[in-house]
């Protein structure tokens, strides 16, 4: 018999205007191409609830979109251009929280590497253009596959040593980035502006994350096809 494929519960996205739960294909096919089967996790505030699911996944997989509540890491947001989505606050936390707790596979994407951050105590630019100003466009036009600008990786660090490459041409949809990192967690990649574009948590099967959107990447890239292929292979 073949083996098992991995379940990878992913984090739903959520569409304010017609109140509805919704998905990118990317983030299913990247899962799907790497050889795991994604299922996509409802929102809850049920602690209980989302810990028996996290339970049933062999990994998560925390998906990019609005801005996590500056509350979260004590601040009042900055302006208008801050727009949250309070429900996958506390859905995206409590399913963090558990697979760690478990020691779950954990892949964070855009807002999701914001997301680990500040849920392990760290702070984030709520605002790139006005609090982190250079000449790098993070917050690209459309075509979102196509790279925008390169990130450096840490030679010591886990992504190093999956991918075997010093830069990577990266496309970039964000205005919010890590500030202070978290304590648990480590860099391993930067822009060349010096903002982090990924973290990982030493000690942990895989737990990483990145600021990019390898979702959007991987049909045409072989770097990022491998990011999600190390993300099932830690399942296995
Ligand atoms: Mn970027």
């Amino acid at each position: 018999m073949k083996q098992k494929k991995p379940v990878v519960g992913v984090t739903p996205l959520w569409d304010e205007e017609k109140d509805s739960i919704w998905m990118l294909p990317g983030y299913m096919d990247g899962i799907m191409q790497a050889g795991g089967i994604p299922v996509i996790l409802p929102f809850s505030e049920d602690e209980q609830e989302l810990e028996q699911l996290v339970r049933l996944c062999d990994g998560v997989l925390l998906t990019g979109g609005p801005d996590v509540t500056p509350g979260l890491y004590h601040e009042e947001p900055l302006g208008e251009m801050v727009v949250t989505c309070p429900k996958r606050d506390v859905t995206e936390g409590l399913v963090f929280a558990k697979a760690a707790d478990m020691d779950k596979p954990v892949l964070g994407i855009c807002r999701g590497i914001q997301l680990i951050n500040v849920c392990l105590g760290g702070t984030l630019y709520q605002d790139i253009p006005a609090q982190h100003p250079s000449g790098i466009v993070h917050r690209q036009p459309a075509p979102y596959d196509r790279p925008v600008h390169e990130v450096t990786l840490l030679k010591d660090s886990p992504l190093y040593d999956c991918l075997e490459t010093e830069t990577l041409s990266v496309n970039s949809s964000h205005h919010q980035a890590v500030k202070e990192l978290a304590p648990n967690l480590v860099p391993m990649a930067y822009a060349p502006d010096g903002l982090v574009e990924a973290v990982y948590m030493p000690g942990k099967r895989f737990l990483w994350a990145v600021q990019w959107h390898p979702e959007r990447l991987f049909r045409t890239d072989e770097f990022n096809r491998k990011i999600f292929s190390a993300f099932t292979e830690a399942m296995q």
